[in-house]
């Protein structure tokens, strides 16, 4: 065990990690990180680390970022927080107004929560009930991808479907219905990025028309299936999705926690197949990293069916505590702000061409990388032991945990899944900061790869 601060004791005397095995840390301690500015994270011991995964996914324009930090200051001096039951508030109100202007055609109210597994439970309570008060009261199922991640509460396990987060929990869960999802890197209908008409469809296709009259929505993570390993997939399957959908009246929601507020070089992933969901969860991205909340989008027709004397019991009683708080609501005006005002998503695409422009030269003909794909600002590497048969590292080796704690130690903080390794900055990185990103993961994976044959 290596020599730990007083502050990393502490910690693990006390705290329970997320998603980790506590013993790890027997090896690597928790890093104690005491400030942060733009890329950077700085620990206890002043080392800098590149934040290249946006602390989970959700930072988009540096931590400490001034305008978001000055609009918290100003919000706290007039309101922390106020039920948001019968009580609303100048922020939630600005807010709603902006996001409507940018959301898909069609999303025209909004819900609050205070997380994204939250809004997931949320998403899926609504087109139940919705389906209940609506005639329909047989349509009670819910179709996903394999493979796919919508969070981790009881409810949204039941349409996830990624091994070590379900396996556990499976006799605890509702299962939904799983459609075989698109696997482009091997895709069993031998097409490629160009040939490709998302022929895979046929497996959903089959699976909506056997169910039909019993299904209440299909649940996708739009383009990107991030927690799989950021899978990229053919937005004409969301297109071929929405028609289907559309015909037997079954809704579409789509959970754009990872991939909304401009990850994929759109600000909603849904807009590269030009259709809209009927529900939509956004979270991540929507504060910028700083504060945990959720808004889930419906479309006038979901709402309608809720519109009721009270009597008649089609209330949706579902609420979080903190929903609809004023801060994180004020956070979330002022990133669309900025959006606007400084050209993000043409910032976007520029650094998003020179990323894929880079990666393509550092990591051509690697033998040890199977596949480099990007959308946006979301760039994955296929770990892959033989590049011909595409064979995988065995898992029990840990080559993504291995790799992560050697690019530590060279400043970047890379966080695989399985053996995916993937690249989500905020989107302020600048050119000089890519190289660097690019260089660091390369020398880490020919470390790891160097050491693994030694010990062969
Ligand atoms: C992160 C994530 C969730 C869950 O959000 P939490 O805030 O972690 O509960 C759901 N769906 C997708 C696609 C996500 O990436």
């Amino acid at each position: 065990m290596s020599k730990l601060s007083s502050l990393q004791e502490k910690d693990l005397k006390y705290i329970f990690h997320p998603c980790s095995q506590m013993k790890d840390y027997e090896k690597l301690p928790p890093m104690i990180i005491k400030k942060a500015e733009g890329l950077y994270l700085e620990d206890e011991f002043g080392n800098r680390y590149m934040d290249c995964v946006g602390s989970w996914w959700v930072n988009l324009f540096g931590h400490c970022n001034p305008r978001i930090n000055r609009v918290i200051k100003e919000q706290i001096d007039k309101l922390e927080h106020v039920l948001f039951v019968n009580f609303s508030h100048e922020a939630a109100i600005e807010l709603a107004e902006e996001l409507i202007k940018v959301v898909p055609k069609g999303i025209e109210k909004f819900l609050f929560a205070d997380n994204g597994s939250s809004s997931i439970e949320m998403a899926l309570k609504l087109s139940f009930q919705y389906h209940q008060q609506s005639g329909n009261p047989k349509r009670t199922k819910f179709i996903s991808l394999s493979n796919a991640y919508h969070g981790e509460t009881v409810g949204a396990l039941g349409v996830g479907d990624v091994d070590i987060f379900t396996k556990t929990y499976r006799p605890l869960i509702k299962e939904g219905l799983k459609a075989d999802k698109p696997e482009c890197f091997r895709c069993p209908y031998g097409k490629n990025y160009s040939t490709c008409e998302a022929q895979c469809f046929e497996r959903m296709e089959k699976l909506i028309e056997e169910n039909r009259g019993e299904i209440a929505a299909v649940i996708i993570e739009p383009v990107v299936q991030g927690a799989a390993g950021m899978k990229i997939y053919s937005p004409i399957y969301i297109k071929k999705l929405r028609e289907i959908t559309k015909k037997y009246g079954i809704h579409l929601i789509a959970d754009e926690i990872a991939v909304g507020f401009g990850r994929t070089g759109k600000m909603f992933a849904m807009e590269h197949a030009g259709v809209s969901p009927d529900i939509m969860c956004m979270s991540k991205g929507l504060t910028a990293g700083y504060y945990p909340m959720a808004i889930i989008g419906i479309t006038q027709e979901i709402y309608d069916s809720f519109y009721a004397d009270y009597l008649e019991g089609k209330s949706f009683l579902h609420s979080h505590t903190y929903s609809g708080n004023p801060i994180g609501c004020r956070i979330a005006l002022e990133v669309l702000r900025i959006f606007r005002e400084e050209n993000i998503l043409e910032m976007i695409e520029e650094k998003g061409e020179y990323l894929r422009k880079k990666a393509q030269e550092v990591f051509e003909g690697h033998p040890y990388i199977g596949e480099y794909r990007q959308i946006g600002m979301i760039g994955a590497l296929e770990f892959v032991k033989d590049r011909d048969n595409k064979e995988l590292f065995p898992s029990e080796e840990r080559a993504g945990y291995e790799i992560y704690k050697i690019a530590l130690k060279k400043g970047a903080l890379l966080r695989p899944l399985g053996n995916v390794i993937y690249f989500m900055p905020p989107y302020i990185i600048t050119k000089e900061e890519i190289d660097k990103m690019l260089e660091i993961c390369k020398e880490s994976i020919d470390e790891y790869i160097d050491r693994r044959n030694k010990d062969k």
